[in-house]
């Protein structure tokens, strides 16, 4: 469904993303970890358009999006949910979910898709007339896959989802994130907290300074006596 191959990305001298290559297969969750700077968004950034690739291809669905322009990507289907959530702040909740919609041509069909949202995040009904600023961030984080939900995508890129939430909201963006996919979406999940990742995934990639160190199944990368001392806390 998704192809990187041989993908350079540079921001001015610096070499962020050295020879890189992916493959996300349709139906599967696919994680990227690797610690700080190792080149994880830069990677999600590259695939929507948002960093410049100096060489390599993007291929989504066989088509070339490797220079597609990033605000044509969304109707496609391959929809962001960048790091750090980015809602709109001084919108309310139904108003930030609206705007995920906005390039939707079926509006006809929106209704159930505001209550299929409502019923993965219960609390965003009780919410949706507050202003998303006001949100805790694990409300943010829900807003913000809520919100690309509402385009209908077929595969999501999520861009560190746990970051900085306590276990027991990672917890449950995580078993979201597995609805999410059994219901159809595939993903490809960009993470810090590998533990987390590794479990719900199919298969992995470890990028160490913009470099694919590791791939592989997601269960035997966690019994993978370096994956663990490096990134499991063992
Ligand atoms: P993090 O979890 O901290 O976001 P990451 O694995 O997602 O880390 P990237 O954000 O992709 O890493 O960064 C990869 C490298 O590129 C880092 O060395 C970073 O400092 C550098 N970098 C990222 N964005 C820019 C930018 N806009 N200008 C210059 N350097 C950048």
């Amino acid at each position: 469904m998704l192809k990187i191959e041989n993908l350079n990305v540079y921001y001015g001298v610096i070499h962020a993303l050295k020879d890189i290559s992916i493959e996300v297969q349709e139906g599967e969750i696919i994680s990227l970890i690797g610690a700080n700077g190792a080149g994880k968004s830069s990677t999600l950034r590259a695939i929507s358009s948002l960093a410049e690739v100096k060489s390599g291809t993007i291929t989504y669905k066989g088509e070339d999006i490797t220079k597609k322009k990033a605000e044509l990507i969304p109707s496609m289907g391959l929809v962001q949910v960048p790091e750090g959530r980015k809602i709109f702040a001084n919108l309310t909740v139904f108003e930030n979910l609206e705007l995920g919609a906005f390039t939707r041509k079926d509006k006809e069909n929106l209704k159930g898709d505001y209550e299929m949202v409502f019923q993965k995040f219960p609390i965003l009904r009780e919410r949706q007339k507050q202003k998303a600023g006001t949100l805790s961030g694990g409300e943010q984080q829900m807003l913000a896959i809520g919100r690309a939900l509402m385009s209908r995508p077929s595969m999501l890129l999520l861009d560190e989802p746990s970051m900085g939430l306590a276990p027991l909201i990672v917890q449950k963006i995580f078993d979201t994130i597995v609805e999410i996919n059994k219901s159809g979406t595939t993903i490809l999940l960009v993470e810090q907290n590998a533990n987390m990742a590794l479990s719900i995934s199919n298969r992995a990639y470890i990028l160490e300074t913009g470099k694919i160190v590791k791939s592989g199944d997601a269960k035997e990368l966690m019994n993978d006596p370096a994956v663990k001392a490096a990134y499991l806390g063992e």
